[in-house]
């Protein structure tokens, strides 16, 4: 771990094994009382500890900010071809022995991980707010998500197996499932110790080693993951990481020693990553955007379909790929449902995201910010009405710095509206109304994306139609925006291809290689 090689460095991010008070949570006492935190420590992984760059060229360089005070977080050299290269042959290194262990094996050594996450949880989340200005409650829920993903995936890794296949004669075949090699992965910013995690134990636990590009804005806990795997005895090389931002992510989907890459997204960028990998026949997934609908029925319970209104909107700042950001309401409710959805959403807090009360964060970066503010401005522009929010929030305290936009709610958008066609990925819900079920259902399929949808009704037929007939990978009933490791994740048309989480990650982790034993002579017309 860099506790051991960090002689020049002033702060450690880890710090598994030191006993008091957690060098981090000082450096986020600092961040609260100056609006600064620092980290020196090298964010390259390889070879199972962090490592400096190769790069030499200081051209490279990106900067972090925080997005809680707009503060540097630090400074970062992109891997360059021969960081890229490095990483690659390391996994490719491991690969060897790993791949050759049993699923039990390489299950037990997941497990592991999971316990290390768990005894190290606040530190992780603390780095992860840090790096994403995120509400504190929420990133602590989904670290102890990511710690629950690890177990499922140390389970799952032992249950990979093939078929056996009678043939005539007494000859027969079997299948095995084989890894697929070493995994480049490539991860978007809102979830970024999801993304390392859900990613790296899915491949692990089908016997591939990974190298994993973040994204440029969240580079730091996908390395405290490394640190973990590292601390479970995972073996050197099995997990890489490669900081960088568009040009590293481009040396890392057209390097010829990866053989599968994986990447979640935007929709443009994913199109250039299939492109990239098309080239050389290298297998993707892909995680893209989304425009999912929500549809709730006039039987609904109301409180529970405002309650998921609210968590298909305004987590993590909206910034949440399967966000059912088109509210469908049937008529006969539209007055209560918008009545009780505006003064929910105005009661939620916006501030400090380290402060336990808050429930709006800071939007990751001022660029970010803008594109949300230009979909409210061109909305607004197109005839929708604001019904709350979609306003700058300024502070004269630490978080002058940071970029803060109220929860917004819009209504009368037309469907072909830009607000309703583009994924915005900011708190921005829309609110349409409908009358029957088959017009909803027309409505909510006219989209070019199908990440995900929901429905609120007590009418169970009707429930399980609309899931049936709504084109998107995950449905909700009477809920929105969970994500049990059980359930397989990912997109219909724009959205994606493949999946995350649930067996379904071992389609997409594995190939299969089919056997076949003669029994008799051959018989050879020829
Ligand atoms: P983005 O597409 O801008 O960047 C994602 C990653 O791709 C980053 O690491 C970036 O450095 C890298 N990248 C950029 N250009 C590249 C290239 N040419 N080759 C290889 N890598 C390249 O996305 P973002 O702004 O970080 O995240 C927001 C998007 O991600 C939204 O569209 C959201 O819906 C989507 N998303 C999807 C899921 C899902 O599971 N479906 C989950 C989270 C986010």
């Amino acid at each position: 771990m860099l506790l051991r090689q960090s002689v020049t460095l002033c702060v450690n991010v880890s710090r598994w094994h030191r006993q008091g008070p957690s060098l981090l949570l000082s450096v986020c006492r600092r961040s609260v009382a100056t609006g600064s935190a620092a980290i020196h420590e090298p964010l390259h992984f390889v070879d199972g500890r962090r490592v400096l760059p190769l790069n030499s060229n200081s051209n490279d360089d990106f900067e972090v900010l925080e997005p809680a005070t707009g503060q540097p977080l630090c400074t970062v050299r992109s891997a360059g071809a021969e960081d890229v290269d490095r990483a690659v042959l390391s996994a490719k290194a491991a690969l060897q022995k790993w791949s050759r262990l049993s699923g039990m094996e390489r299950g037990k050594i997941l497990r592991q991980t999971a316990i290390v996450i768990r005894s190290n949880l606040e530190e992780i989340v603390q780095t992860e707010v840090h790096d994403t200005g995120k509400p504190i409650w929420e990133v602590r829920a989904d670290i102890e998500a990511c710690a629950d993903t690890m177990d499922y995936m140390a389970g799952l890794a032992p249950t990979i197996v093939g078929e056996h296949i009678q043939l005539p004669k007494g000859s027969f075949a079997f299948t095995k499932r084989e890894p697929i090699g070493v995994v480049g992965a490539i991860g978007s910013f809102n979830y970024p110790f999801q993304m390392s995690l859900w990613k790296s134990a899915a491949a692990l636990a089908c016997g591939n080693t990974v190298v994993f590009k973040p994204s440029e804005k969240t580079p730091l806990s996908c390395v405290l993951l490394g640190e973990a795997y590292s601390e479970a005895g995972l073996p050197e090389g099995c997990y890489n990481v490669v900081q960088g931002e568009v040009k590293t992510g481009g040396l890392l989907t057209s390097h010829p020693g990866v053989s599968k890459v994986t990447f979640t997204g935007s929709v443009p960028v994913g199109a250039k990553v299939m492109e990239a990998c098309a080239k050389d026949i290298r297998k993707v997934t892909l995680e893209l955007g989304g425009k999912s609908p929500l549809i709730i029925f006039e039987d609904a319970d109301l409180d529970n379909a405002v309650k998921g209104a609210m968590l298909a909107n305004f987590l993590a700042q909206g910034q949440v790929c399967s966000n059912g950001t088109r509210v469908f309401v049937q008529r006969s409710i539209m007055g209560e449902f918008l009545k009780r959805f505006k003064a929910r959403t105005e009661k939620m807090k916006i501030g400090n995201p380290f402060d336990e009360q808050t429930t709006v964060g800071a939007m990751i970066t001022r660029r970010q910010a803008e594109n949300v503010l230009m979909f409210i401005d061109i909305a607004k522009k197109e005839g929708a009405r604001v019904v709350c929010g979609g306003e700058i929030v300024t502070f004269d305290n630490e978080l002058s710095g940071g970029i803060y936009i109220s929860p917004c709610i819009l209504t009368n958008a037309g469907d072909q509206t830009t607000i309703a066609r583009e994924e915005v990925f900011g708190a921005v819900a829309t609110v349409f109304e409908f009358d029957t079920e088959e017009e909803v259902i027309r409505r909510a399929n006219d989209t070019e994306f199908g990440l995900a949808g929901g429905v609120f009704t007590k009418d169970l037929g009707r429930a399980f139609r609309v899931a049936s007939e709504v084109e998107a990978g995950v449905i909700y009933v009477n809920n929105y925006n969970v994500y049990p490791s059980e359930l397989p994740f990912g997109g219909y048309k724009k959205s994606g291809i493949g999946r995350e989480n649930g067996r379904a990650v071992i389609e997409y982790f594995t190939q299969i290689k089919s056997v076949y034993v003669e029994m008799g002579d051959v018989d050879c017309p020829l």
